[in-house]
């Protein structure tokens, strides 16, 4: 299977609004099919020449909903600080525990289907622990995410749910930066 990215659907359409349901796991091959596919299409996004060549933007995560499947899978693929490979495709993950402490993206955020970037600060939880099968070790697992990956992570959870990332950005003052926040 291999995601064009003309399948990747802009916020306007409703499943991006839907809370997309379970999936069983293990996975069925349908679904360990898709999930690869949403990992590759990560991976791929971060070669220019691909993109070129393919018209895709780069990314670093994608939940299922924004290629039409309301399921709740998740792909992500970033460098860790130590600029190692951190990659995720996850069924079912929830957030466990979180910090207070709230951290954000110093230039905000965006996302695949928000085509035109949407500026401000959006407030994420520092540090987070997500349950999830992950279909890269096929176990159930708990993951320890802090500061940028833990963002990634909770970005693409949102998208679960039918939240996108400028649901959060404050409306009357969206450059707002709380002092107790870390910026990155
Ligand atoms: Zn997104």
């Amino acid at each position: 299977m291999f995601i064009d990215s003309k399948k990747i659907l802009p916020d306007s359409e409703p499943i991006l609004r839907e809370k997309a349901i379970s999936v069983s796991v293990p996975l069925s091959d349908e679904n360990k099919e898709i999930l690869q596919a949403m990992l590759e299409y990560v991976r791929n996004s971060q070669d220019e020449k691909f993109c070129e060549e393919y018209n895709v933007r780069p990314s670093v995560g994608i939940a299922a909903p924004q290629i039409g499947v309301s399921r709740q899978m998740i792909a992500v693929s970033i460098k860790d600080e130590d600029d190692q490979a951190l990659e995720f495709a996850l069924a079912n993950p929830i957030i466990i525990a979180n910090s207070t402490k709230k951290t954000y993206l110093e230039n905000g955020e965006s996302c695949l289907s928000v085509p035109t970037d949407v500026e401000g600060v959006v407030l994420r939880y520092h540090r987070i622990t997500v349950r999830a099968y992950n279909l890269l070790t096929d176990k159930v697992e708990e993951i320890k995410l802090k500061g940028y990956p833990a963002i990634v992570m909770q970005h693409e959870i949102d998208h679960l749910k039918g939240i996108l990332y400028y649901d959060r950005i404050n409306k009357i003052n969206p450059w707002h930066k709380p002092e107790d926040a870390i910026s990155i």
